[in-house]
């Protein structure tokens, strides 16, 4: 693992350096007060500290590919949305730990309502779940009344209830075909929705226009820069990226896929167009690799990191286990009404 290099792409292609930004851990920037109190300590060593608490609370940690590399080790199984959610739905412990976003943990919820589920911090929302408000999705789906809806998992129960059906960037063409010959939304990612409509031959699709702040900001320009520098390299991307970024990548796949392909790839270079926590997971299956970042609009930094991801931190997990709180609550009617779409899609993905 630690002769795999990451290396700040551009500017490494620019003027030869290592990124000084890249894959440092950090610990949370606020004061340990504003946490829980004037009183909050911290055990010296954390990390056995929340193993003792995982086990003392017969609990489980789930966390996602884009979490902080000391979460993803730390947690029992870390994956994508569509490997969570099937995580989620079959553990049998009294308490789910959830280290991602919102919306996953809530999705655990649904599909496990017996399990209290914690997250380290509520806060961590979605641009994509945030950008898409259930009131102004109810209006426009009004104003298509028999189009059926698949919804990505990024949205709140709320837009999962309105849905037909779910799906993830793993298996969302195979979703699609589902409504062959119906008039369908799709929601709430428009570049997901560009891809999946070619991919599913779709074009009529009807594409609520959301958009993820952290895959909408590569760069298609300094990307094709960058593979001048690194001929050999291999472009990855994440569909949630623009089209110009998506027609750069050699191929184009969700974290799972991404981290399997760079992992089985002839390639010894990699660039990678998503978000920067899928770099842990390459590192540790691939050692020897060298992974470049792709670059970002923003020239001043080419590092693409979720900010709502990242508000987890051992910190706060620590503290969520042994309070067990915050916790992740939904009402009954509406959980069922959001549990059945996303049911079909893991009976559909089995
Ligand atoms: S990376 Fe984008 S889609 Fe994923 S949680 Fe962050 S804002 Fe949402």
């Amino acid at each position: 693992m630690a002769t795999a290099r990451i290396l700040c792409a551009f500017a490494q292609a620019r003027v030869g350096l290592e990124c000084a930004m890249a894959r440092t851990l950090q610990r949370p920037s606020q004061p340990v007060e504003s946490l829980s109190g004037p009183s909050a300590e911290f055990p010296d060593d954390l990390e056995a500290a929340i193993r003792d608490l995982l086990r003392e609370r017969n609990a489980v940690l789930l966390a996602h590919y884009y979490q902080e590399s000391e979460v993803q080790d730390l947690a029992d199984f870390v994956g994508d949305s569509l490997a969570l959610a099937q995580a989620a739905q079959s553990v049998d412990h009294d308490v789910i730990a959830f280290c991602g976003v919102h919306f996953m943990a809530e999705t655990a919820k649904i599909l496990n309502p017996e399990r209290t589920v914690v997250v380290p911090d509520l806060a961590a929302g979605c641009s994509l779940a945030d950008g898409c408000p259930p009131e102004e999705f109810r209006k426009f789906k009004q104003e298509h009344p028999d189009a059926a809806v698949l919804s990505y998992i990024n949205t709140t129960a709320e837009i999962k209830a309105m849905s037909d059906l779910i799906c993830t960037s793993s298996n969302a063409p195979k979703m699609a075909a589902e409504f062959e010959g119906q008039p369908l939304i799709f929601a709430p990612d428009r570049h997901l929705a560009r891809w999946v409509a070619q991919r599913a031959d779709r074009p009529d699709m009807i594409v609520w226009q959301g958009s993820c702040i952290v895959h909408e900001q590569f760069s298609a320009k300094r990307l094709v820069q960058l593979k001048v520098v690194h001929p050999d390299a291999e472009v990855l991307a994440h569909p949630e990226c623009d089209e110009a970024v998506l027609e750069e990548a050699d191929f184009v796949a969700s974290t799972t896929g991404i981290i399997k392909r760079a992992v089985e790839s002839e390639a010894q270079t990699l660039i990678i167009a998503t978000e920067d926590g899928v770099f842990h997971q390459i590192q540790q299956q691939a050692p020897g690799k060298t992974i470049l970042q792709a670059p970002g609009m923003d020239e001043s930094c080419a590092c693409n990191q979720c900010p709502f991801m990242r508000l987890n931190t051992l910190e706060k997990l620590f503290l969520c286990l042994r309070d067990l709180t915050p916790q992740v609550e939904i009402e009954e009617d509406l959980r069922l009404a959001a549990l059945r779409p996303v049911e079909r899609m893991l009976e559909l993905s089995a």
